[in-house]
């Protein structure tokens, strides 16, 4: 037995040495499709990103309609202002996600009210509709790991409320609810595709507008607030009269993400593999609970593999020790200052499972043989 030692003293592993907790997964093709667009006219946003929306709609969000960005935060940011969120209008948020979701709204003045989680770490629905005001104009859900929330409630409570339903889909392309594709159906959807997401264009976003009439509006928002396609035929008809960003994609990322739409079905089908025999080897080890298996009627991306787990501390030193990463990867929100700071026993659900919810690898090098070491490592007790 190897003598434990504190973590921080404990080595960080490279790829060679152990199994490490993420990785991007880069397409075969992703090269040769870089070095194609570097050859032509267009580098910035042109036919590629034309080509990427217009085949990731196809697969994954029609009707809703999808405009490519340069992060899942640059989306999100976009829907918010699309959605018409004003200065101190309230929007109820999850208190557990990446800051990503939440910083938009600090930009903007918008009043962010915190929903607890539930036994997945997705938003708790019932508290939702308790947070809902006058003032309420938007909700946000995280499809936490790849899980999808429970979205005919949330929808519902748009409905009745006349709130408009956002989703971060950032963990969850390929996700299905109730047979239907996360992002096919909200008001807006963002989905990410920065470094180690499913899909990665080195850092990038796609915003999913289901409103066809503010489709014009958000290609504005993206580009200074200028209609591009206007100005591309040389004359001056084109008063900006919109404050706009400069978020577009550009179509070298563009030429990687269409590379990786090729190869999706096979990684989908390989993280979701990896997930459910961690579901299986992890289901009889004591002191461990694979968040968010009991589904039937959704489809988990298998984005992260989160554990509910017993000390923790432990754990990781135990899996470290076996050369294994493991991390928390997102913390409460209500933790960082510029939320406002932690606010004890508001959230009873994220205050119990806080110190007990840790990310195991899952991504495109990972094995079966791998998941089965680490829940042999798992098994020998922590
Ligand atoms: C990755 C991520 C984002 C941000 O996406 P970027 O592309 O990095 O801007 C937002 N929300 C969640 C839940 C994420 O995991």
């Amino acid at each position: 037995m190897t003598k434990e030692k504190p973590m921080n003293e404990l080595p960080l592993m490279g790829t060679q040495e152990g199994i490490v907790l993420f990785h991007p997964n880069i397409p075969k093709n992703a090269a040769t499709a870089v070095s194609e667009v570097l050859s032509t006219r267009w580098i910035g946003q042109g036919p590629k990103v034309d080509e990427f929306e217009r085949k990731f709609e196809e697969r994954f969000t029609a009707p809703c309609k999808c405009l490519a960005v340069g992060s899942g935060t640059d989306a999100l940011h976009l829907s918010y202002l699309l959605a018409d969120l004003q200065p101190d209008d309230e929007v109820i948020a999850p208190v557990f996600t990446c800051t990503a979701t939440n910083i938009p709204f600090l930009y903007m003045g918008v009043k962010i009210v915190f929903a607890d989680v539930d036994q997945n770490l997705n938003i708790d629905v019932k508290h939702v509709e308790k947070l809902i005001t006058e003032k309420t104009k938007a909700i946000v859900c995280v499809h936490y790991g790849g899980l999808p929330c429970d979205m005919d409630e949330l929808w519902e409570l748009g409905r009745k409320y006349n709130i408009a339903i956002i989703e971060d889909a950032a963990h969850a392309v390929g996700a299905k609810y109730k047979g239907e594709y996360i992002g096919s159906q909200s008001d807006f959807t963002m989905f990410s595709f920065q470094a180690i997401k499913h899909i990665t264009t080195g850092d990038g976003g796609m915003l999913v507008v289901k409103n066809p009439e503010l489709v014009e509006k958000a290609k504005r928002l993206r580009w200074f607030g200028i209609d591009r396609s206007k100005k591309q035929n040389g004359i001056w008809e084109n008063d900006i009269t919109e404050i706009g960003y400069k978020y577009q994609m550009t179509d070298i990322s563009a030429s990687i993400g269409i590379a990786a739409l090729d190869e999706f079905d096979e990684h989908l089908a390989h993280r979701q593999n990896l997930y459910k025999i961690y579901c299986e080897l992890l289901k009889d080890i004591e002191g461990i609970r694979v968040i968010g298996s009991e589904y039937t009627d959704r489809e988990h991306a298998a984005w992260l593999l989160t554990a509910e787990v017993d000390n923790r501390e432990r754990l990781m030193k135990h899996l470290r020790n076996h050369n294994i990463e493991s991390a928390q990867v997102h913390y409460r929100n209500d933790r960082y200052s510029i939320f406002g700071g932690r606010v004890v026993g508001q959230f009873p659900k994220m205050d119990a499972i806080e110190e007990r919810y840790i990310v195991l690898p899952l991504h495109a090098k990972v094995t079966v043989e791998d998941v089965y070491y680490i829940a042999h490592v798992l098994k020998k007790g922590w």
